[in-house]
């Protein structure tokens, strides 16, 4: 039997190729990779609704058990791999066994950054990645009165939204001078402080963590490079990720900030792709950006998009990859949405008011990117005009009567 596909990494980018690949006919031996035990699955709710308690872990799972067999997928679960033997067209797992390849994808994710500080190994700092890290974190919430979250971007946040509405105490250490500094306007920014501290929550900007203090191995307090000593019982970190991309450059393909690959998600090993947050490509919407035209995305959308066009590719129907970014966070009951690719210093045109609002990015006068706050049907619209590179000007974005939806659905 010739050797098939073999995917590295079975979590949303993984999960899509496998399946994109049957439902695009391909026959042949397909195995999928994973170090995780259980089922692939959805990481969103970890910091929403399954950290809130509101779904389980069954509700998690991407397909359940039976779609595997179903699809003739091998599903190896709890088997990292440790190397690609490029010569030898073989992925080798921790336990020994080698699985030969005809092509293989790398989709290992991204790791979260660890805490360069003293004290960062003390018992009750935590991560948030995976399920386990999810049950962890909910069993450490029981009765753990004081809470310091470590980083105001997506996890962080989301996570200090579930603990305070829960009455507990939290304060949000942030490097920068604002939340989600880099991925949204200072408008939208704005709007998630008020709304985090409307829940109880607190901010230390501009702040440094230079250390975290503990008594009998346990954390006691955040020690910020002003002096200032924020007693906690438990932290939580969330200062972005890594992405994994050990196997490749040990295999010696180009990574740098991610696995390099063309726009067909191709490394220069004609046998080799990657997809996911691991990997770095060029992109149509990276357009006026800091950096050489490719970008590393970290979402489920990027994700399943890049699962589906390699499997395409892999299928005998290749297309560059240039589907546009889209993003969501859910912060207590408030809804953003981001569509395209910003960048800080990109004008900021503001519709709506109060509670709901979008923000239209422009870069060299060029819609980039609008963030959208309990605005759905604004981001709806926002992927059309993104997508297809619809002109809109600022006085138009700006303008409540000027008809948007009609020019998304080419009426204007
Ligand atoms: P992953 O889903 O991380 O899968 C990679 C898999 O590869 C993992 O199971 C990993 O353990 C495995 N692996 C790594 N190395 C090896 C190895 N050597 N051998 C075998 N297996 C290996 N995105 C959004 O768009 N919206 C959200 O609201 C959102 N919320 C999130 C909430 C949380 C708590 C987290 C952690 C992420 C969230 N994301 C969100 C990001 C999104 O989940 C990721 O971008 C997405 O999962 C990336 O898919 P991936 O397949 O590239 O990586
Ligand atoms: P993130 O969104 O990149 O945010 C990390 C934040 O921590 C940034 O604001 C960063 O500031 C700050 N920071 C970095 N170093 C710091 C330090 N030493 N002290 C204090 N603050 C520091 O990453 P994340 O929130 O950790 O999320 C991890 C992953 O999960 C990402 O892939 C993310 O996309 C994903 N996720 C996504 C969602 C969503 O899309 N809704 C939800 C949860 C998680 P600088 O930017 O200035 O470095």
């Amino acid at each position: 039997m010739e050797p098939g596909i073999v995917v590295v990494g079975a979590g949303q980018a993984g999960f899509q190729l496998a399946a994109s690949l049957r439902e695009g006919g391909y026959r042949g031996a397909l195995t999928l990779v994973g170090d995780e035990p259980a089922l692939p699955y959805q990481r969103p709710p970890l910091s929403k609704a399954y950290l809130a308690g509101k779904t389980d872990a069954a509700g998690l799972a991407l397909r359940p058990a039976g779609f595997f067999a179903d699809h003739d997928i091998t599903h190896r679960v709890a088997s990292p791999a440790t190397a690609i033997d490029r010569d030898g067209r073989r992925l080798v797992l921790a336990d020994g066994t080698a699985l030969p390849y005809g092509h293989l994808v790398i989709a290992t994710g991204s790791r979260n950054r660890p805490l360069p500080v003293p004290g960062a190994d003390l018992d009750g700092v935590r991560q948030l990645r995976g399920l386990a890290d999810a049950d962890a974190l909910k069993a450490a919430l029981e009765g753990t009165p004081r809470i310091v979250v470590i980083g105001a971007g997506f996890i962080g946040l989301e996570f200090a939204a579930v603990a305070a509405s829960r009455g507990l105490s939290v304060t949000v250490v942030e490097a920068a001078g604002r939340p989600m500094a880099r991925a949204v306007s200072a408008r939208t920014a704005a709007f998630f402080q008020e709304a985090q501290e409307s829940l109880g929550v607190a901010f230390a900007f501009t702040a440094g963590v230079t250390a975290l203090r503990g008594r009998e191995g346990r954390v006691a307090s955040v020690v910020l490079a002003d002096g200032r000593d924020l007693p906690a019982d438990l932290v939580v970190v969330g200062i972005g990720v890594l992405p994994n991309g050990e196997l490749a450059v040990a295999a010696g393909l180009p990574v740098a900030d991610g696995i390099r690959v063309d726009a067909f998600l191709a490394t220069p090993d004609p046998a080799v792709s990657a997809i996911g947050d691991c990997a770095r490509f060029p992109s149509p919407h990276a357009h006026g950006l800091a950096g050489d035209g490719t970008v590393r995305i970290e979402s489920v959308q990027n994700a399943i998009d890049q699962g589906r066009c390699l499997a395409a590719r892999l299928t005998g129907k290749p297309a560059a990859y240039g589907a546009l970014p889209w993003f969501w966070s859910d912060q207590g009951p408030h809804k953003l949405q981001i569509a395209g690719l910003s960048a800080p210093d990109d004008a900021a045109v503001v519709r709506g008011e109060g509670a709901a609002f979008s923000v239209f990015r422009f870069r060299d006068g060029v819609l980039r990117a609008v963030e959208s706050v309990n605005r759905a049907g604004d981001h709806m619209i926002a992927r059309r005009l993104l997508a297809a590179g619809t002109p809109l000007t600022p006085d138009q974005a700006g303008d409540p009567a000027f008809d948007l939806k009609a020019l998304a659905m080419g009426r204007a």
